[in-house]
């Protein structure tokens, strides 16, 4: 679809008009070969990007250099974001990332890339371009890295995620036995890496149809502990088993929860939102609040994450009855109100008397009315 796609169209046109190259890279080559779904377009070129950027504005398209060091521009056109990245090639490296320096040909642009299959380029007209040999890799869901691994990972050390990210979204079930050790080999420099690169790579291997067994690796292969301390592979598969579509949380913090460790929104730098949201999970999941009381304090969706978690991590076994209890406690609103008891307590001593009745209400599993609740 996306090769007949007008906006990607004429971002490709504007570029090829001008006698360079341009073609589809990466993600959205592989995804499309493999018969899944394509998240965003990332075109490469031999043109610089400066010149991606005369050209955009010629064309009456805003383009924004995103990525100047890195060589990339994007482009919107049809009101869409097209990544534009100047080809490249590695020079040097410190292991926090490669350093690159711009190339012409889609060959040496290539061997810069990770994974074989990660490697392939589609000519606007179609043409597949595999310089690297990915494709038979794809069609054998063999996540392969391009050259040594050992020397590919201390280029980048993000790699070792990254293998484990992409095996467990398109590989198949061994891991590269060459890859692997690698990755074990090399694990320590992990700790080279920002924490914002590495919970970017965990959050997308988490989200992962089923990431239990690539996790598991990751662990046996050392890296696991480089990168939540103090956490376990063991309950994330239980997870994956029970955890339905429903949910409050997104599914990889459902998923980050089931790996326990002390801090995992510290060493992954989460968002405001999401570590609150790990908390909730965590907090509720360690406490012994009844289903109805989860449902009514944090809705029913929440509450059933909290159940998922609990059974995952084997606290409760998982129960449907509890998700209806859960449910039910959502749709509950508490019958008092300040001013129904105001004129028999005051100050601290009223808010504790409110609080007091609650709990007596939810432990009722809110039968009690607010006549009752008065008496
Ligand atoms: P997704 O659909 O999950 O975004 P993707 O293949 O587009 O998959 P990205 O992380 O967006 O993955 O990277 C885009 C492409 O850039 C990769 O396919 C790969 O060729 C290259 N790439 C990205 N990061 C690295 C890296 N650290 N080392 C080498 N190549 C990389
Ligand atoms: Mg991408």
């Amino acid at each position: 679809d996306w090769l007949t796609d007008a906006p990607a169209r004429a971002v490709c046109a504007m570029l090829t008009d001008a006698g360079h190259q341009a073609f589809f890279v990466g993600g959205c080559v592989r995804n499309t070969l493999l018969g899944e779904s394509v998240s965003d377009l990332d075109i490469a070129t031999d043109a610089r990007p400066e010149r991606v950027i005369a050209l955009a504005r010629a064309a009456g398209l805003k383009a924004v250099p995103t990525g100047v060091d890195h060589g990339t521009v994007t482009v919107v056109a049809g009101g869409r974001p097209f990544e534009v990245t100047t080809f490249r090639k590695d020079v040097e490296t410190d292991g926090r990332r490669a350093v690159v320096a711009f190339a012409d040909t889609p060959e040496e642009d290539a061997r810069r890339r990770d994974f074989t299959m990660n490697a392939l380029y589609a000519a606007p007209d179609g043409t597949l371009v595999d310089p690297i040999g990915g494709l038979p890799d794809l069609r054998a869901r063999r996540l392969r890295f391009i050259g040594d691994p050992g020397a590919r990972i201390r280029e980048d050390y993000l790699r070792i995620l990254r293998f484990f990210r992409f095996h467990a979204w398109y590989g198949g079930d061994a891991l590269d036995a060459e890859g692997l050790a690698a990755c074990a080999e090399l694990a320590e420099g992990i700790r080279e890496l920002s924490r914002e690169r590495i919970g970017h790579e965990m959050r997308r291997l988490l989200a992962a149809p089923d990431p239990a067994p690539s996790v598991a690796a990751m662990e046996a292969a050392g890296v696991l502990m480089r990168v939540l301390p103090g956490s376990s592979s063991g309950r994330l598969a239980v997870m994956v088993h029970l955890e339905g579509e429903a949910g409050a949380t997104p599914v990889w913090l459902r998923r980050l929860a089931a790996l326990g460790g002390p801090d995992p929104a510290e060493a992954l730098r989460l968002s405001k939102s999401e570590a609150r949201g790990l908390a909730i999970l965590t907090e509720a999941q360690g406490a012994d609040t009844g289903p109805g009381e989860l449902g009514y304090r944090l809705g029913a969706e929440a509450a059933r994450d909290v159940l998922l978690l609990r059974s995952a991590l084997m606290v409760t076994p998982w129960d449907e009855e509890a998700a209806r209890t859960a449910r039910h406690g959502a749709g509950q609103s508490f019958p008092l109100r300040a001013a129904d008891l105001a004129d028999r307590h005051s100050g601290p001593a009223l808010g504790r008397a409110l609080k007091e009745a609650e709990a007596r209400w939810i432990a009722s599993g809110f039968t009690l009315g607010k006549e009752a609740l008065l008496r």
